[in-house]
């Protein structure tokens, strides 16, 4: 560590820093965030007040979480936050931590029916973020998310309460779509399903794989087992009109759209590239129900 005996908030962060350099790709975020956890302070008054000693109680237990994050644990799990949308979820390890990528799933979905009143069917919420974020930015739309994980729905649930959303979010405990009501039908279908593929498991980050709950994860060899079945529930379960917007590992971006057109031949299907640049998401529009 550059500094063994750091006196402010500043060289302590500085110190968590240096430790998490080889080890995270964001070590500089990564030690703000678990500061300002220790300390109570919010992301503006841990840099304002940097020259303010730290003592050496929070001195400790600061440099105890940077070296769990060094052993790969998400900071999100530490400090059990995340935010996502600009909202601030609590997650655990019963769902994975939100992604950056998906918020630009959520923000293609708000783009095409932002001002309208969707009945929107969320399979896999996990964390209830993806549900969450949809009701926060398209007010009138109704949200119905799944999970297949109780324990996942229990976080869920604790989300949508918490952030205000019961009114618009109703959580179901379901395999895709088997528990939902027959005669349910949706003009938007949204899933962050499982997509590392078995097949190649060692290319996921060791944090990834050590950390967070491999069900929410692994989709069969190639990744597509969890969205194949779910393309064979959709004709029973879209209206005409609906849209789909699927997140999706690159490799898989062109076998997904590929199922999807199969299914739907005369709705327009693209693939997205998120802010990376990497083809993560596939959309589906205009879909004509069968
Ligand atoms: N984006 C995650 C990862 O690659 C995977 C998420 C998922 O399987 N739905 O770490």
């Amino acid at each position: 560590m550059r500094s063994p005996n750091p006196r402010t908030i500043a060289e302590a962060i500085e110190a968590c820093r240096d430790r998490l350099r080889s080890v995270s790709p964001t070590p500089w975020l990564d030690a703000r965030l678990l500061a300002q956890y220790v300390t109570g302070l919010d992301a503006s008054a841990v840099i304002a007040y940097g020259d303010t000693s730290i003592d050496t109680r929070r001195r400790s237990r600061l440099f105890e979480l940077a070296e769990r994050r060094a052993r790969g644990e998400p900071v999100a799990y530490i400090i059990g936050r995340k935010s996502f949308c600009g909202l601030e979820m609590a997650v655990d390890r019963r769902a994975l931590v939100p992604r950056p990528e998906t918020e630009e799933l959520v923000l293609a979905c708000v783009d095409d029916w932002a001002g309208h009143a969707p009945a929107i069917a969320e399979i896999g919420t996990g964390s209830g973020a993806i549900a969450c974020a949809l009701a926060h930015l398209i007010p009138q739309a109704h949200i119905t998310a799944s999970d297949i994980s109780a324990e996942a729905l229990e976080l869920a649930a604790h989300n949508v309460n918490e952030l205000g959303f019961a009114e618009q979010v109703t959580l179901v405990q379901s395999s895709l779509f088997a528990q939902f009501p027959d005669d349910a039908r949706f003009d938007v279908v949204i899933a962050n399903l499982p997509y590392v593929g078995t097949d190649n498991l060692a290319e996921l980050e060791a944090g990834v794989r050590d950390h967070e709950p491999a069900q929410a994860l692994l989709g069969g060899p190639d990744g597509l087992d969890v969205y194949r079945r779910l393309v064979g529930q959709l004709p029973e379960r879209v209206r005409s009109g609906s849209a789909l917007y699927f997140e999706c590992a690159p490799r898989s971006a062109d076998p997904l759209r590929s199922l999807v057109v199969a299914t739907f031949t005369s709705a327009q299907t693209e693939i997205k590239k998120d802010a990376a640049g990497l083809e993560r998401m596939v959309i589906s529009r205009s879909i004509v129900s069968p």
